[in-house]
């Protein structure tokens, strides 16, 4: 029986001759990978599979009222994980949206430099405006302002010399 290199985690595995298209070991991980990037294809190019996705989970969550306020009350880690996680795909979308901006490519002639700063231009690193030096400055988001009484609370802190 030959070897073949599983796609995911790079070792060898036995090829089945049942399926000689197998590119993935039986490896939980690996197979769970597989699924998943399947039915991402089928996502992208299947409208009725689209829609039958989109309809089983409307029909689950009319099932299950409440279940996703209560998972978020007793997980307040995986809330902030999913608003950080969320405002990464916002920023790349926006990033996106901007670098398929006709506006944007215009200002490649412009002799004017726009600096793109902030942590979404790692995803531009191998993208046509950084290498022309066109940067964009942009403040991805805002922090909330500190409270006043956080500041009080500051100022009562300081030596007497400061206050
Ligand atoms: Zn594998």
């Amino acid at each position: 029986m030959s070897q073949r290199c599983c796609r995911f985690c790079q070792r060898e595995f036995p090829a089945s001759r049942f399926h000689p298209e197998q590119t993935a070991c039986s490896a939980k991980p690996c197979q769970q990978l597989r699924r998943t990037q399947n039915r991402n294809r089928k996502l992208a190019v299947d409208a009725e599979y689209r829609q039958i996705c989109r309809d089983s989970a409307r029909k689950w969550r009319a099932n299950h009222p409440g279940y996703w306020k209560q998972y978020r009350a007793a997980k307040p880690d995986a809330v902030e994980r999913n608003r950080v996680q969320q405002r990464q795909r916002d920023m790349r979308q926006r990033l996106a949206d901007l670098a398929n901006n006709n506006s944007a490519l215009d200002l490649k002639s412009s002799a004017a430099g726009v600096w793109l700063l902030g942590p979404a231009t790692s995803d531009l690193a191998n993208n046509n405006l950084a290498s022309l030096q066109v940067f964009i400055l942009q403040n991805p988001w805002r922090r909330p302002p500190l409270p006043l009484a956080s500041c009080q609370q500051q100022l009562s802190g300081l030596p007497a010399s400061l206050a």
